[in-house]
């Protein structure tokens, strides 16, 4: 008998994954760990983050690098305009069409000091869309944008929320990736509000899987993304409890996508916080396997 709770399973879902650039040798293991591990499952794409104030410029640059140069991924290179003229953007920009990077994710960033209002550097871009216009004109990136379900704590409103998205993909943005978000709803709706603005382009929804409910509290609070209560009372008493914790925020982020799945999502972008094991697990649950060959190119 066939269970009807995981018959909707198609295998025809697309998956990204969200890395960080590692500090040390340790992260850097288990970095490679979670790309070799997730590599067979055949994302369209790997994407690695750059840190706040552009501090990881180089490691990021090493690790995409290296994941375009040894991989079989297509690797995106997180890029912002935080602290830095156009000039030094563009070259980094430009070394990374050198190296065979043809996706840049281009954020405007935040504020180095934390907070406070961005103010753009002198001489640099002032915003993301500035950013996608100024890599169009060097080269024919492949770009991807933020998006944001419950509007960017710097926006008006929803509808201004939108007109920045707009912008982005008028100046050469192929796509956009959400900012996390908890209940599927809010993404539905916010699906909704974009093809009612008439922006046809692929909105991703990124799925945060909470390994820390403390740290993803605070960040939540940072970028305006709600809390469920539901989802304080589910981690309530398992600070003690890791494996378990584990299995939770797996269970959690596993229906998300699920529920992302069943209304329509064909794309999810993991921020896999370079732990191979639960987007390998939520993958799996959706149909997700690894692409025929792969495992043994892969080893
Ligand atoms: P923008 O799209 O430029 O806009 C931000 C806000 O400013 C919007 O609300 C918009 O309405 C307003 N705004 C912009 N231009 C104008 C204008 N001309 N007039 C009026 N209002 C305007 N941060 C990092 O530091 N490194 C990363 O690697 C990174 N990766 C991310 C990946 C994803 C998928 C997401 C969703 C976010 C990521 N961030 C990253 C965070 C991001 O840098 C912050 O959310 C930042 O505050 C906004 O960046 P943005 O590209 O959305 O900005």
């Amino acid at each position: 008998l066939e269970s009807p709770l995981y018959a909707d399973v198609g295998g025809d879902l697309d998956v990204s994954f969200e890395f960080f650039p590692p500090k040390n040798e340790k992260m850097d293991e288990q970095l490679w760990d979670a790309v070799r591990t997730l590599e067979p499952l055949g994302p369209r794409f790997v994407s690695v983050t750059y840190g706040a104030g552009g501090t990881t410029r180089e490691r990021t640059h090493a690790t995409v690098a290296r994941i375009q140069r040894e991989t079989s991924l297509a690797a995106a290179a997180h890029l912002t305009c935080v602290e830095a003229t156009r000039a030094e953007i563009d070259q980094v920009a430009e070394e990374y069409w050198a190296a065979g990077v043809r996706h840049i994710v281009a954020l405007r960033g935040d504020s180095p000091s934390g907070g406070g209002k961005f103010v753009s550097h002198p001489g640099g871009y002032e915003n993301a869309a500035a950013l996608v216009a100024g890599l169009k004109r060097l080269h024919p990136f492949e770009i991807s944008v933020a998006a944001y379900p419950e509007s960017h704590p710097d926006s008006a409103d929803a509808a201004a929320d939108l007109d920045n998205l707009r912008r982005k993909l008028d100046a050469g943005a192929t796509r956009a990736i959400t900012q996390f978000f908890f209940e599927p709803e809010t993404f539905f709706r916010y699906r909704d509000q974009v093809a009612a603005a008439g922006i046809d382009a692929e909105i991703v929804p990124g799925i945060m899987p909470v390994m820390n409910f403390a740290s993803v509290r605070r960040m939540s609070a940072m970028c305006g993304t709600a809390v469920p209560a539901w989802m304080e009372r589910l981690f309530d008493g398992l600070d003690a409890h890791p494996a378990a914790r584990q299995l939770v925020a797996a269970t959690v982020a596993a229906e998300l996508s699920r529920r992302l799945y069943a209304g329509g999502c064909k794309q999810l972008h993991f921020y896999t916080l370079n732990r191979a094991e639960l987007a390998y697990a939520i993958c799996h649950l959706l149909g997700v396997r690894p692409k025929a060959g792969a495992e043994a190119v892969a080893a």
